[in-house]
């Protein structure tokens, strides 16, 4: 029989006031660390998500190697949040780290490329399939830069995504989908918009064919950015043959399907468009694509180049509103080149699935004796427990389930027992690093979380 009758509020919210009581007693340098970082730092961290996590106090790091992270009290962690993906080959890897270091005394930054930018352009081409490439320091910018070509090179003004999509901070993104009238709307937590979003981008339920043929049937969408399968709202993926049918949809009603792989390059060696054989105009890969030095990539077929090259030679000179100074530095392309050659690898990809298939059989396993109606989603080495019956199919399916005091109670309990799942949601990833011991600390974690839970 499944479980499927909720936990009692007051017995989560018991817990959860246990787990806080045991994060500051066992963490007494990150809370001094938080007292002193309060006077110079906005909400006390560097980058106010910092505080995003469900610990009482920030955790702060004193070094972080391979799948491990260790804090300023000493404590080790099995790391399944992997910086968010930046990490996604472990923490510094030994190639990226010894390529960084040699460069770095060498130059750090001229504007100019480096001589080993032949060798990693041609890299970039047979790893990941398309001919021609620029870079760009973050996967945000990556994907700002590709919405301004693609609107310069169509002369179409609007731009389609994903309902519960995430490309970073890019405005034209950064919006909702009404779900009473279908229309864009502002997302309500971004700070300080006034863009007209619903004049430039155009938001679609994920894995619905009919509502995207609708969305383009005018002719004025310049691109459809989206993630092969959404990571960032839940981990929801396509429907069998969904994107078979969109990429033609795109091609018939000449919209720019642009593929954002900073998270989905998890799915294999290439990512998911390599892995399952997806023609992109365009795609998109930062985080860890040069193994966590900030590096963004994106690639384009020599149609889309061809079309770049004529809109920027009608342009008048100036700025293109593209590139920022530090983009392609010499240190990213040392790091690039390195991760090229040793981190985007059949051998890479082997240990982080083999790590992420015991992940997976565990908690399917431990689901199924205790009886309860929640699911894994896997895509590769990332992996989300969901608190849902079924695999979710678009973001309202993710809305609807949503347990956030659950799943804030779950990567707390797992914190004090050494084990660090990404916050915002449930997601674990596997690193090449992530061996069997890593695994069975969190199994063991999550078991007592259940038994915590009455479960
Ligand atoms: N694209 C996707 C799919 C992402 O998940 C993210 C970050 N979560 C970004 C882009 C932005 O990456 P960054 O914050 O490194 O710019």
């Amino acid at each position: 029989p499944l479980r499927d009758e909720p936990v009692p509020a007051e017995r989560l919210a018991a817990l959860q006031a246990q787990e806080r009581e045991r994060f500051l007693t066992t963490h007494p340098a990150s809370h001094a660390l938080a007292a002193r970082c309060q006077h110079h730092y906005l909400f006390g961290v560097p980058l106010h998500w910092m505080r995003d996590w469900p610990n009482p106090v920030t955790l702060f790091v004193r070094s972080a190697q391979g799948a491990e992270l260790t804090c300023a009290d000493g404590h080790r962690y099995a790391d399944f949040c992997l910086g968010d993906t930046g990490a996604m080959f472990g923490h510094s890897p030994p190639a990226v780290a010894q390529a960084i270091a040699a460069q770095a005394a060498q130059g750090l930054t001229c504007m100019l490329p480096d001589a080993r930018a032949a060798r990693v352009g041609e890299a970039l081409a047979e790893r990941f399939g398309l001919p021609c490439w620029q870079l760009a320091m973050t996967a945000s910018d990556a994907n700002r830069f590709v919405l301004r070509w693609a609107r310069a090179i169509t002369g179409r003004p609007q731009v389609l995504v994903f309902d519960g999509c995430y490309h970073g901070a890019v405005d034209d993104t950064l919006v909702d989908r009404d779900p009473a009238t279908g229309a864009t709307v502002r997302r309500r937590s971004v700070l300080g918009g006034v863009h007209d979003h619903h004049a430039y981008t155009r938001v679609v339920p994920f894995n619905d064919l009919a509502a995207l043929e609708q969305a383009l049937a005018d002719g004025q969408v310049a691109a459809l950015l989206a993630e092969p399968a959404l990571t960032n709202f839940g981990l929801v993926p396509p429907q069998p043959g969904f994107w078979a049918a969109a990429q033609a949809l795109c091609r018939r009603h000449g919209t720019l399907l642009v593929l954002d792989e900073t998270h989905t390059l998890s799915s294999g060696v290439g990512g998911y468009a390599r892995t399952h054989r997806l023609q992109p105009d365009l795609w998109v890969a930062g985080k860890a694509v040069a193994g966590g030095l900030p590096c963004a990539v994106y690639g384009f077929t020599a149609d889309v180049a061809a079309r770049m090259r004529r809109a920027k030679e009608a342009a008048p000179d100036g700025h293109s509103g593209i590139g920022t100074t530090l983009t392609a530095n010499a240190l990213a392309l040392a790091a690039l080149e390195a991760a090229l050659a040793y981190l985007h690898t059949d051998d890479s990809y082997t240990a982080m699935n083999r790590a992420a298939d015991a992940l997976e059989h565990g908690l399917l396993e431990r689901l199924h004796r205790r009886g309860l109606p929640w699911t894994v989603t896997r895509l590769g080495a990332r992996m989300e427990l969901q608190f849902m019956p079924h695999t979710p199919r678009n973001a309202d399916d993710v809305r609807r389930h949503a347990q956030p005091a659950l799943e804030a109670n779950l990567h707390l309990f797992l914190l004090n027992r050494g084990v660090l799942l990404t916050p915002f949601h449930g997601m674990m990833l596997c690193s090449p690093a992530t061996g069997e011991a890593h695994v069975a600390r969190l199994l063991d974690a999550f078991d007592a979380w259940l038994a915590a839970l009455g479960r």
